[in-house]
């Protein structure tokens, strides 16, 4: 028997729910979540903005926890380390994708953490907002001593989505890189960004994170409501990384790029946005998207946070404020990860 918090229906506020996970399995891990980073996603698919959410849903896929059983044929965890599980728990492991250690592209399957169905294509999957879930091993992430558990748990969605971006274009010393949005993402872009020796501005319609931005690695912010930053940042940028979960232009962003800049996508709204072709051509710039990470470039940035001292600005809340979290999030009060302490769940 597992606990968590479901949503029952799209929108609906989050409330106890009783469901069962598998049988641990000879190659399966067992783990008791000790912490849950609340990704806007989450909130997303809580409201089915994305349209694709089946109820009741129980979300989160920044995991970290005890191994607590293994299965016959584990080698790799034994009994009381600490693990972690990310945005998927299985992938078809053939694909090329796949085989590239791209599972988050697998073009069979990719098994969500949540709101998805393993590989039977029936049984649902349940996500982190619960207090136990069993992994397939090779799903598992190593959780590194040197990182305290519930400022890591958020590397497992925000810090590997944006790490695996800057790394996949070599963003670093030279280059000079914005961040659009300082949220959950936005604050480990400009973490990794910097931490990479790249000079990072961060742009944000919220004046009052100006502080924070510095404090976090940037080296200037630029307020988004102020119409004069567009006009004085043109062709200023090799990169621009976009983590806004609402719905805006990407023109205005583009024109800040120089030639042959690139802008990269993670930023996930429901709607799409017109975007004209000249900011592009003009100028030969890339548009890009990007999702996750794969298990073994995540299993490389967990092991650089620690090496680097890189993890995730928390507040620590109990499960039972799940929903004041997002509405507090959806204001862009955040600073800058909500993680639920499972043990709040007796
Ligand atoms: P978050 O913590 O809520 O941060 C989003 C930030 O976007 C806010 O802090 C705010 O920054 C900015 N923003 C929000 N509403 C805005 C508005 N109306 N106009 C302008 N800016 C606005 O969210 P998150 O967890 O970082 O996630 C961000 C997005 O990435 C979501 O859409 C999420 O689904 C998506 N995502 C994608 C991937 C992927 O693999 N590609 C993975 C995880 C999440 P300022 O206050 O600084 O303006
Ligand atoms: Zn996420
Ligand atoms: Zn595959």
């Amino acid at each position: 028997m597992t606990r968590g918090y479901a949503a029952m229906a799209p929108g609906s506020s989050m409330e106890p729910f009783i469901f069962s996970r598998r049988e641990v399995g000879p190659h399966d891990v067992l783990i008791q979540i000790r912490y849950c980073g609340i990704c806007h996603s989450d909130l997303h698919q809580v409201r089915d903005e994305w349209d694709e959410s089946v109820f009741p849903l129980v979300p989160g896929h920044e995991i970290v926890g005890t191994v607590t059983q293994v299965g016959s044929e584990v080698n790799a965890f034994h009994v009381g380390d600490s693990a972690g599980v990310g945005c998927f728990v299985d992938s078809c492991r053939t694909c090329h994708s796949c085989r590239s250690g791209l599972e988050q592209y697998c073009e069979v399957h990719c098994v969500y953490t949540y709101n998805s169905t393993e590989k039977d294509g029936r049984t649902r999957t349940y996500g982190g907002y619960s207090d136990r879930i069993v992994v397939n091993e090779q799903y598992v992430l190593r959780m590194p001593d040197q990182l305290s558990p519930e400022r890591a748990a958020p590397l497992l969605c925000a810090g590997i989505t944006t790490y695996s971006p800057l790394r996949h274009w070599g963003v670093g010393h030279g280059h000079k890189l914005g961040v659009v949005g300082l949220g959950g993402l936005g604050h480990m872009a400009i973490k990794f960004g910097a931490t990479f020796g790249a000079e990072v501005t961060v742009f944000s319609h919220s004046e009052h994170k100006r502080a924070d931005a510095i404090r976090l690695g940037a080296a200037h912010f630029a307020g988004t409501s102020n119409p004069k930053t567009f006009k004085e940042l043109e062709r200023r940028f090799d990169f621009i990384i976009d983590t806004v979960s609402a719905e805006h232009g990407y023109g205005r962003y583009l024109e800040l790029l120089k030639t042959d800049g690139t802008m990269i996508l993670v930023g996930a709204p429901d709607r799409p946005a017109p975007l004209g072709a000249f900011p592009l051509i003009m100028r030969r710039r890339r548009l890009v998207g990007s999702l996750i990470g794969g298990i073994r470039e995540t299993q490389e940035m967990l092991d650089f946070c620690a090496k680097h001292d890189v993890a995730s600005d928390v507040e620590v809340i109990p499960i039972q404020h799940v929903d004041q979290a997002y509405e507090r999030m959806l204001k862009g009060d955040v600073r800058y990860r909500f993680v639920i302490d499972l043990n709040s769940l007796q």
